[in-house]
């Protein structure tokens, strides 16, 4: 009904690392949760980055994961899905 509410996949995966680092905003969850419902594409690509990041974790202990390493991760990651 509103077009206003809907986001592309490229908002969407921008969106994903920060909603999964829980910093994005509740309305902009609500917009990424929205797509990801409607997406299958963007919604395996938020589980396997969800279990991505859990891995790390368990890995790690309870030890916050070092920033620069996860950027490493996530920028792989990048490459590998947009195949550069
Ligand atoms: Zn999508």
């Amino acid at each position: 009904m509103n077009e206003m509410e809907r986001i592309d996949c490229e908002e969407a995966v921008q969106r994903l690392a920060e909603y999964l680092d829980q910093e994005l905003d509740p309305d902009g969850s609500t917009e990424l949760e929205q797509h990801l419902e409607r997406c299958r594409s963007c919604f395996s690509r938020a589980e396997f980055e969800r279990q991505l990041k859990t891995s790390i974790r368990e890995n790690l202990g309870s030890a916050d994961v070092p920033a620069p390493f996860e950027k490493r991760v996530r920028l792989l990651l990048k490459g590998l899905v947009e195949g550069e």
